[in-house]
């Protein structure tokens, strides 16, 4: 089972995989805690390139290329394998965020983006997307030590919301969208009821 976690920075999608992981735990599942960019070694450097606000302005085809990159050896050295092992893979982001913050805040064509990243992912599809939505500049606008991406402008964020809405409204069996200024705990009970019916 493959789960993933999206929405947009600050919308407390680490704390909800914590929290979605420590409940596999108690119920004695296998599991693989992970996230994207950035979980493997080669994940790191890639992450430090792309987040550094030492790199400076990134070509946006330069850009998505490193985040595709990150995300083919993650799903071959990471995703896959923890799969094929059975276990439940919780991920924090993955395809989502590609094509919301690359797509819808890059402006690159969405089209030839998705069939990057399905290339990259060899069309490896979660079987359930949580999406935290909110409104970014209740989410964005309280953190602290932005990185390069979280800094950029509201319009780019408002860009990158309303794609991962929109992904979501387009494949609503696999989705779940939360409102990310909800409760934390009424948010973990939601992710739990749901995943619980995709557990076998
Ligand atoms: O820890 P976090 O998931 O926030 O770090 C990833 C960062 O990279 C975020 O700030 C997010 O804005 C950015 N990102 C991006 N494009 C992606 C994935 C992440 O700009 N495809
Ligand atoms: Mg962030």
């Amino acid at each position: 089972l493959f789960v993933v976690f999206e929405g947009g920075d600050g919308s407390g999608k680490t704390t909800q995989v914590g929290l979605l992981c420590d409940w596999l735990a108690g119920q004695g599942r296998a599991f693989l805690r992970t996230y994207e960019p950035g979980d493997s070694v080669a994940g790191q450097q890639i992450r430090s390139i792309v987040l550094s606000p030492s790199t400076g302005d990134l070509a946006p085809k330069a850009e998505a290329l490193l985040y595709a990159a990150d995300k083919a050896h993650h799903l071959s050295a990471v995703v896959r394998p923890a799969l094929e092992r059975g276990e439940v893979v919780v991920c924090d982001r993955y395809v989502d965020s590609m094509l919301a913050y690359q797509g819808g805040g890059r402006d690159l064509d969405p089209t030839e983006l998705e069939q990057l990243a399905r290339w990259a992912t060899d069309d490896l599809r979660p079987d359930l997307t949580v999406l935290l939505d909110g409104e970014p500049s209740e989410l964005v606008g309280g953190m602290a030590d932005k990185d390069r991406i979280e800094a950029a402008g509201d319009s780019f964020h408002l860009a990158a919301r309303d794609r991962f809405r929109a992904l979501a409204a387009r494949d609503p069996e696999h989705y779940l969208v939360l409102a990310a200024r909800d409760e934390r705990d009424a948010i973990a009970a939601a992710v739990r009821e749901r995943v619980a019916t995709l557990l076998v």
